[in-house]
């Protein structure tokens, strides 16, 4: 890890504490059994997004009166969702994991991009009427990392 120079070993330690997590999972793994492990964990929670992320996105999408052209599963390490311009909207399989809530909660968010693709007021607004409760949902949804 490199810091400033005017950054103390406190707040970079600090830094480390409070992101452990996120940089172990970005590192490459040299043990094979755990690599093993979490090939194996992202195959079975392929298995279940496959099965559900679809269905709750056209769900949604119907509810709200949205139309989007495609659904992509990802597991990038970094975000739970995306919108492209091309009206297709990509959900991460880690949302599998996370509380029911917090899944729609980011339906909801993609689902909104499609007509709005930034975060002004007016998306945040559409995004309000769809879901009340979307400042608490995108502060919880930060205790979780999309990587697996
Ligand atoms: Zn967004």
């Amino acid at each position: 890890m490199s810091v400033p120079q005017y950054t103390g070993t406190f707040l970079a330690k600090r830094f480390l504490n409070s992101n452990r997590e996120a940089i172990r999972k970005s590192l490459p793994i040299k043990d094979p059994e755990t690599q093993r492990a979490r090939d194996y964990k992202k195959k079975l929670l392929m298995k279940q997004a496959k099965e559900y992320l679809p269905y709750r996105l056209e769900y949604q999408a119907k509810r709200f009166g949205y139309t989007y052209d495609k659904c992509r599963l990802t597991h990038a390490n970094t975000r739970w969702g995306s919108c492209s311009s091309n009206r297709t909207i990509s959900l991460n399989i880690g949302l599998m994991q996370v509380p029911e809530q917090l899944r729609d909660y980011v339906i909801i968010h993609e689902l909104a991009h499609l007509n709005h693709m930034d975060h002004s007021k007016a998306f945040w607004a559409e995004v309000g009427s769809h879901d009340k409760n979307y400042k608490l949902h995108e502060r919880r949804l930060k205790s979780f990392s999309p990587g697996i």
